[in-house]
């Protein structure tokens, strides 16, 4: 529910309709907008509460309407919040006019590995370096990430090359030192749903890139970006990296391009696109990066590894430093043609 106050409302008017919203228990949110203010109502509405309350708000003082929001997600939603979100992360722009490019190695595997990779990707144009320290693995005998020392050296090439950078977070109690050692967290595919972790990495307020469960419906994601938003996160990219495919015979996943435009609707959170955990296939990583500049993504998350053949995880989708220095004027080809850089 959101409502709209008339362009001549005062801000007397504004905070009687604030404060009417609280008495009925639910959660009032002031919306800026251009000319008229909006206050939008981010709680559940249960359905014997609902004709009350939109009455109640109509009858005051400056109410132009009432709105109702059908989606399930609030914050999330562009009923809610109609310009794109737009955030500087160390003098990078996210969600503006300009795709950003995001490289680096699956697993943060060895100070060498991981500076070696940060200037090569940064040398060709990436924005963002990447690096797991923390590793989903499905196998438990897996090389499972460096932790903490893999977050320290992220922490050294960032602050030495000045490049912004990312990893997963995949517990809750671990929020508090992944913030302090990287720019964003990154919620993996498997964590999607992981409630607690969803709330811990929302209070941290700390920007998260969050990846979309395997086989999560768009609603279950956006509503996995409302935790994070309800939570305290206002700077929140959504990552689209591929669903559960039909045949896994040529590759590890369907990267499902059509979430971008649909996201690109429904919200105003920046949309990236993964084409390595898409694909899965280091042969087919350009060519669906290059799909997901075309159809609209705000940036694309590749991995990149100076020896994929040796890599601890995911070699098998990484480009070699000189493929994506190869694959990134080609980006900015399919950038351009739409009106966009990168
Ligand atoms: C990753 O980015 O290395 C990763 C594990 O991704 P996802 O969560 O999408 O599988
Ligand atoms: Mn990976």
């Amino acid at each position: 529910m959101m409502v709209l106050m008339q362009a001549t409302a005062t801000d007397a008017q504004v905070d009687e309709v604030i404060t009417r919203i609280a008495a009925f228990q639910a959660q009032p949110i002031r919306l800026p907008g251009d000319d008229h203010v909006a206050i939008g109502v981010a709680s559940a509405i249960s359905p014997d509460l609902r004709p009350r309350l939109t009455e109640a708000l109509s009858l005051l003082p400056g109410v132009e309407s009432v709105v109702q929001i059908s989606r399930p997600f609030k914050l999330a939603s562009r009923e809610f919040h109609r310009t794109d979100t737009v955030f500087t992360i160390k003098g990078v722009t996210i969600g503006g006019n300009q795709c950003v490019v995001t490289g680096g190695p699956c697993s943060v595997e060895s100070r060498s590995q991981i500076f070696e990779t940060a200037r090569a990707v940064q040398a060709a144009g990436a924005k963002i370096l990447r690096g797991g320290a923390y590793k989903p693995r499905t196998s438990p005998y897996a090389f499972q990430g460096l932790g903490k020392e893999g977050l320290e050296l992220l922490k050294e090439v960032g602050d030495e090359l000045g490049i912004v950078t990312v990893s997963e977070v995949m517990a809750p109690e671990d929020v508090p030192l992944v913030a302090e050692y990287v720019d964003i967290l990154q919620i993996g595919a498997r964590n999607m749903q992981n409630y607690p972790l969803l709330i811990a990495a929302g209070k941290s307020g700390h920007p998260a890139l969050l990846k979309r469960g395997p086989s999560a419906t768009i609603d279950e994601f956006l509503l996995a970006a409302e935790y994070l938003l309800h939570h305290g996160t206002e700077r929140v990219i959504l990552c689209e990296r591929g669903i559960i495919p039909i045949d896994k015979t040529y590759t590890r996943n369907t990267l499902d391009l059509n979430t971008v435009p649909v996201l690109k609707y429904l919200t105003h959170l920046p949309v990236f696109v993964d084409p390595a955990h898409g694909t899965g296939v280091t042969r087919y990583v350009p060519a669906m990066a290059r799909a997901g500049v075309a159809v609209g993504a705000d940036g694309i998350m590749v991995e990149v590894h100076p020896n994929p053949k040796e890599a601890l995880s995911d070699g098998a989708q990484s480009l070699t430093p000189a493929q994506f220095a190869e694959m990134m004027p080609e980006l900015a080809r399919v950038a351009q043609a739409i009106g966009r850089s990168l």
